[in-house]
């Protein structure tokens, strides 16, 4: 009998903008609207282009609404509001 099951087609992986760095996690740091404190969040580039997200600082735990956009592997118009505004 003989396996069917070979090898599974290769899909070919391009490389070429990304090449050396491998960068797909960005931290970026902001200031909380609430109570000023300084945070750090770690974005995920893979999760779009465009992206919102609610962070709860870790100083006084209230809730903030992140949102920001990438371009290419940066993080541009990045805004941390007050969610409750
Ligand atoms: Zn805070």
């Amino acid at each position: 009998m003989r396996s069917v099951l070979k090898s599974f087609r290769r899909v070919p992986v391009r490389l070429g903008k990304i090449g050396a760095h491998c960068m797909l996690e960005n931290d970026h740091s902001f200031t909380c609207p609430y109570c000023g404190v300084g945070l750090s969040v770690r974005l995920d580039v893979t999760g779009g282009r465009k992206q919102a997200m609610v962070y709860d600082c870790e100083t006084c735990c209230r809730p903030i609404a992140l949102s920001f956009e990438f371009a290419g592997d940066e993080v541009v118009n990045f805004t941390a509001e007050p969610e409750d505004k």
